[in-house]
């Protein structure tokens, strides 16, 4: 699960990772009393969204396609992005205005963009050096695993593209957790001396403590920032924690940003269903996490793509099915659809008549093949023959992939 910057920073504040203190705000009048509290010289105004690029970002409002189609490439905005210095009240509540309701192109947004429903405005600070910091865990190994630059602020990929050898990578074994060398081996490929040196180890610590207390998936520092009066300061935060985890961390769980999800994606686990969109065009239907992977690996093999990820579960109930149907069949890149169920616990017969009930409620405008298999899969069949819809049966998942394909490529 994603979370905002605002929100990734208290969870790590509370860590003991040093971040500037702030306030959210989903009105100007808010920002400006938030940026009266703070009470510095200078504020920052952060369009909270989950996407970063944020800085480079571009309004849809406010500018022409030219200028959207450079934001999403990530150039410079010159004062028009989703990042505003301000030097009073007044002016934090008046970028708070140009921001909220707009949507924000950036380069992780796509040319939809995102909509801004709040900001977080947070105390400046004088920056003298930014890095780049990131902490995931590296699967090859089984250890959690710090990728750091010393160019920071600038894209971790160009860097990685245009200069690997400036990216340097710490690993720690959670069973004896983050040492003191090895946090010092990251502040000094940093480039960090002296007393800044010192200081920072314990910066990476309460980041690896952060990172493992929270379950999370990934966390991002770009920029962490030295200031110009030696203090290490975490200025941006992306963070994704395990979803699997969250049952652990019912506060985290609050922080469910459901405007910043698909929402078919929100429709799907309402109905116990895993549902992942994709861009594809075959919409696909199977119970058995592995089957799904499996049935989207063998539509790309023949020629085509996925247009999502969808397993139905063991034991699900026609209303789930009838479900899952529509919400494959409210994508309008869908030009066919693919339902692969081998039936073990789940009966073909139940998938049968989801399909049919789904079909009654929603139509059928395009091709949809169907390969059942095992538990009551002759029942299942008969039930589609004699429906009177216009499936086409499948008795393999190959032939299944085949006809899909051609059928969607017929088209
Ligand atoms: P992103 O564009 O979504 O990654 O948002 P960031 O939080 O990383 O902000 C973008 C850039 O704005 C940073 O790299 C900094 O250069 C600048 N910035 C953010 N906060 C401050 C601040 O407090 N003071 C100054 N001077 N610059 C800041
Ligand atoms: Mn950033």
């Amino acid at each position: 699960m994603k979370l905002h910057e605002y929100q990734a920073k208290a969870l790590l504040a509370g860590f003991g990772v040093r971040t500037l203190p702030g306030e959210a705000a989903s009105t100007p009048q808010e920002a400006r009393a938030a940026a009266e509290r703070l009470g510095a010289e200078l504020v920052v105004v952060k369009a909270q969204i989950h996407a970063g690029g944020r800085g480079k970002g571009r309004f849809v409002e406010d500018v022409d396609a030219g200028e959207i189609a450079k934001a999403a490439k990530g150039e410079d905005a010159a004062g028009k992005g989703g990042v505003r210095l301000a030097w009073s009240a007044d002016e934090a509540e008046a970028a708070a205005a140009a921001m909220l309701g707009k949507t924000l192109v950036t380069k992780q947004t796509g040319l939809e963009g995102r909509q801004v429903r709040t900001v977080f405005v947070t105390e400046g600070c004088d920056i003298a050096t930014e890095f780049y910091l990131s902490v995931m865990l590296d699967r090859s190994t089984n250890r959690v695993l710090f990728l750091g630059s010393a160019e920071g602020g600038v894209d971790i990929e160009e860097t990685a593209h245009d200069n690997p050898d400036a990216i340097f990578r710490v690993e720690v074994d959670s069973a004896v957790g983050m040492t003191d060398f090895q946090a010092r081996a990251i502040g000094r490929s940093l480039g960090l001396t002296g007393k800044t040196l010192t200081k920072s180890v314990g910066f990476f610590r309460a980041l690896y403590e952060g990172y493992m207390g929270l379950d999370c998936s990934m966390l991002e520092i770009n920029p962490l920032v030295l200031t110009k009066q030696g203090e290490l300061i975490a200025l941006d935060c992306k963070m994704d924690t395990d979803g699997n985890a969250l049952y652990r961390h019912p506060a985290v769980a609050e922080l469910r940003d459901l405007h910043e999800e698909e929402a078919t994606e929100i429709e799907a686990s309402e109905h116990g269903l895993s549902f992942i969109k994709l861009d594809g065009t075959i919409g696909c239907m199977v119970n058995g996490a592995g089957l799904a992977m499996a049935t989207m690996d063998i539509i790309q093999f023949k020629g085509a793509s996925p247009a999502n990820f969808l397993d139905v579960g063991g034991g699900a109930q026609q209303s789930q099915v009838e479900a899952a149907f529509r919400i494959i069949t409210k994508d309008p890149n869908v030009k066919g659809i693919l339902v692969n169920i081998f039936g073990g616990i789940m009966k073909c017969d139940v998938i049968a008549q989801g399909v049919i009930g789904a079909v009654k409620e929603v139509g059928l405008q395009v091709p949809l093949v169907v390969r059942l298999s095992g538990t009551n899969a002759d029942l299942g069949k008969k039930i589609l023959a004699e429906s009177g819809l216009a499936v086409i049966p499948a008795s393999n998942l190959d032939e299944a992939a085949d006809k899909i394909v051609a059928a969607v490529q017929g088209a």
